[in-house]
């Protein structure tokens, strides 16, 4: 053997034995595994044996934040995918066939729109667009061939909360699924498969990662929901990459602390933005006033979400001034990161609509959306008075 050091370099040498078991996670960034003969190459790529071979069938990072979150929400499988986009696409490609027709909130995240009007109407898959707060409506538009209800636990901006159990009734009576998207709340304060929902996808990349540095999604929900998922994401490649997936499973440890601060701080934010007189209206789940309130306090235990939205006056022009005056909250069109944030729907989440859809949403250009972080309740509220002190 020769021990040149262009033969000693590319050799993939084995870990040294390990005694002791480390106790923060590995990370396995390989992109192959070795297999010792073609048995059990074939059993491992039949699926007749459990075992990793290539990275875009299945990685031990992905598996252990596959295991955490399906723990989380209580599901019977979960899958991590490369966004939440995938888990979208995942969801939708698995369990829809040309011919099929969706019932799709209104108020969906607008990419997720897109997918399920735009994207889905190529592969022959039709659609009717609803507000989900009314049942009956939902309830009539779907179709013998509904096979699918899509909803948002939390909606954006304008804070909706679902009714989950009374859509999985509904989707079920026509035989169709509920699959819910529940990035707005997450696990801690919303399991939407107790309510009867049959799918659950979540954007990683917010706050269950919640440190700003990962593009993740995760797909989880009831096996009888499962058959083609699998399938799915191998062969359309909307896995996770590894490294994302140490860094989202490193996040999770501190979901539960992270999302009892920020509800309690958002809780105290909106209490305080409703009794300044700059601020034309608030919208948050967990102020009495609003419409769907009793209904989120059963389906969240008592937790409202880190997100919340507000109405400054004096339109556009107001807003902007209290994006320049709120030094200490970024505005950063994204949500879940660990530090407070702000976005202004009209001119990002909401820009393609016309001013007359945005109208009816209830989205004005005075409306700021509130990603509420970590910090305390004093520190939030001290940087929206900054904020609305130049609004005059
Ligand atoms: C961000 C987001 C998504 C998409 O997730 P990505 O990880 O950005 O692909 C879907 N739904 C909601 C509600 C989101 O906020």
């Amino acid at each position: 053997m020769s021990d040149s050091p262009d033969d000693l370099c590319p050799r993939s040498d084995p870990p040294p034995p390990l005694s002791t078991v480390p106790h923060a996670a590995a990370l396995y960034l390989s992109s192959v595994y070795r297999c010792t003969d073609p048995d059990q190459a074939d059993a491992l790529l039949s699926g007749a044996a459990a075992g990793y071979i290539y990275v875009r069938d299945g990685h031990p990072n992905g598996d252990l934040l596959a295991e955490k979150c399906r723990q989380l929400h209580g599901a019977e499988r979960a899958a991590i995918c490369g966004s939440g986009m995938a888990a979208l696409a995942t969801a939708a490609l698995s369990l829809l066939a040309p011919g099929d027709h969706v019932v799709v909130s209104r108020h969906l995240y607008g990419r997720c729109l897109q997918l399920l009007t735009g994207e889905l109407a190529r592969w022959g898959v039709t659609h009717t667009l609803v507000d989900t707060n009314d049942l009956a409506a939902t309830a009539a538009a779907a179709t013998e061939r509904t096979r699918l209800v899509v909803v948002e636990t939390i909606s954006n901006p304008s804070l909706h909360v679902a009714d989950l159990a009374g859509l999985a009734a509904l989707a079920h009576a026509r035989g169709a699924r509920l699959l819910v998207d529940n990035t707005f709340a997450g696990p801690v304060v919303s399991r939407p498969l107790e309510h009867g929902a049959d799918l659950v996808a979540e954007s990683l990349t917010k706050s269950m990662n919640g440190h700003s540095d990962v593009l993740l999604g995760l797909l989880c929900g009831r096996d009888d929901a499962w058959p083609r998922v699998e399938n799915v994401m191998r062969s359309y490649g909307l896995g996770g990459h590894p490294f994302d997936c140490w860094l989202a499973a490193r996040g999770l440890q501190t979901l539960a602390l992270r999302c009892r601060q920020a509800c309690a701080s958002a809780l105290a934010a909106a209490q305080f933005l409703s009794t300044q007189r700059s601020v034309a209206r608030v919208l948050y789940p967990g102020l009495p006033a609003h419409p769907q309130h009793a209904l989120a306090n059963k389906q969240g235990g008592g937790l409202f979400g880190a997100m919340l939205a507000f109405e400054v006056v004096g339109g556009r022009e107001a807003a902007t001034k209290f994006i320049h005056a709120a030094e200490q909250i970024p505005f950063c069109p994204s949500l879940g990161e660990l530090n407070t944030t702000l976005s202004h729907p009209e001119s990002t989440s909401h820009r393609a609509l016309s001013a007359a859809e945005r109208a009816a949403l209830g989205i004005g250009g005075g409306m700021i959306r509130l990603s509420v972080g970590i910090e305390s309740p004093e520190h939030i509220c001290a940087a929206l008075a900054q904020g609305l002190a130049a609004c005059g």
